[in-house]
């Protein structure tokens, strides 16, 4: 499937989705979005590198207002990529979803679509069933 990408921050490889991050070839930290600069070291000459496949949800609540073009209740969420880089996602969740949320649960990006267009990001939980482990 081609889709076509408008959110400057997605890369796609293959059918894989990822975020535009970069890493840093003098220090080897590793951030998000893509920069010319270092926030840790302050150099220049970042490599592109694709990162957010999977992250860990750390923090979320459930907003019941929303910005124009999305529809209330919203769940906000801050997300450590497994990478390193945390971030600050909508999760993609039912509400009645949420009783099992736990902060160390693992989470996928996904695209948002808008038909066949991604439109932009978020995160969506993996329920682990019983006896998998984590
Ligand atoms: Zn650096």
């Amino acid at each position: 499937m081609k889709w076509e990408i408008t959110d400057s921050q997605l890369l796609l490889d293959e059918e894989e989705i990822y975020l535009r991050g970069c890493q840093c070839k003098t220090c080897g930290h590793i951030s998000f979005p893509y920069r010319r600069v270092c926030p840790n070291c302050l150099e220049g000459g970042l490599l592109k590198k694709p990162v957010g496949k999977s992250a860990r949800l750390k923090e979320w609540t459930i907003s019941c207002v929303a910005p124009d073009g999305f529809v209330p209740p919203l769940i906000q969420a801050w997300v450590k990529m497994d990478e390193g880089p945390e971030v600050f996602s909508l999760l993609s969740c039912p509400l009645e979803g949420t009783k099992d949320l736990q902060v160390q649960q693992k989470l996928v990006l996904h695209p948002i679509k808008n038909g066949r267009e991604i439109k932009g990001w978020g995160y969506e939980p993996v329920f682990q069933r019983k006896g998998e482990k984590k």
